[in-house]
């Protein structure tokens, strides 16, 4: 599943394509992907010039001259593509590769940009994806978006925030750094890098970070720091795959992914003088990659 670096990473490779250009024509293979589409989608979005390309936690917000915002999330297994004359382009990589078998090719933007005609295809074999339509007026009250919490990415999520949401509360950190109320966009593999990187336990309680008098504790201030570097850092790994692609001309240089806990069981740790192993648990029905010696 594509996590927030990745959609960013999307954002940013489309951005240069998308912005300034006008949708000649929108191509809807199928009525539907997880949901069906709006009523009246291709008509609204055609002829309409996109102003700006934005993202809230892992929806990309693709906004319209005339006040109308395309909301989309990739879903399991979304992508978007890029084909111009020169070739095709696939604006960030995965954790998992993604498909570019065209049966799976469910939406067709063709675009008017001032390089020439483009087409961005949206492919999505899982289809669990989808995109829905707001009025700009709107967005922050639509139902996707008005209960997310702070995006890691900004300087709004600090260690103050997060102690008034975990203060005198037991759940483990895992879930309470899952929920998308506290923290939008978090998901699972940078939870575990987070907890790894400020050697916390994912089964402690939340509200252990914080004192008595509703203050974050050292712990949660690192805590805090950690996951603003993972999401930050991975970004701008993902921007290093764009780079490489425009130097490449087509090619895209694949994505490293390189986890420090995350799917690393059995291996060693590899925080400085920790003579510990990953370990997987599962919380919730999904895995943890923690290193017990480290963690705590
Ligand atoms: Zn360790």
């Amino acid at each position: 599943m594509p996590e927030l670096p990745e959609v960013e990473t999307v954002r940013r490779g489309l951005a240069p394509v998308m912005e300034g250009a006008v949708i000649a024509r929108a191509e809807l293979r199928r009525p539907d992907l997880r949901f069906p589409f709006p009523d009246r989608f291709a008509e609204v979005v055609t002829g309409r010039r996109v102003l700006a390309l934005g993202r809230r936690a892992k929806y990309l917000l693709i906004d319209l001259e005339g006040g109308d915002v395309i909301i989309a999330h990739l879903g399991m297994s979304g992508s978007f593509r890029v084909v111009e004359e020169r070739g095709e382009a696939v604006p960030g990589d995965f954790h998992v590769p993604r498909g570019k078998d065209e049966r799976h090719d469910h939406v067709v933007l063709h675009l008017q940009a001032e390089g020439g005609p483009r087409r961005v295809i949206y492919n999505d074999p899982r289809r669990f994806g989808f995109m829905d339509l707001a009025r700009r007026e709107a967005l922050t009250e639509h139902p996707y978006l008005r209960d997310l919490g702070e995006e890691p990415t900004g300087n709004a999520l600090d260690a103050l925030y997060l102690a008034a949401r975990f203060r005198g509360r037991s759940l483990p950190l895992k879930a309470a750094l899952l929920d998308q109320k506290t923290i939008a966009g978090l998901g699972n593999i940078y939870v575990c890098e987070a907890l790894w990187r400020a050697h916390l336990s994912p089964e402690r309680a939340a509200g252990t970070l914080v004192t008595a008098a509703g203050k974050p504790r050292k712990e949660l201030s690192l805590l805090t720091e950690a996951i603003r570097a993972v999401i930050a850092e991975a970004i701008e790994a993902g921007g290093s795959t764009l780079r490489d692609h425009i130097r490449a001309d087509g090619s895209l240089g694949y994505f490293q992914h390189s986890f420090s806990v995350y799917d690393r069981e059995g291996q060693a740790c590899r925080t400085l003088g920790c003579k510990g192993t990953i370990g997987r648990i599962v919380q919730s029905g999904r895995s943890t990659f923690q290193c017990a010696a480290c963690q705590k």
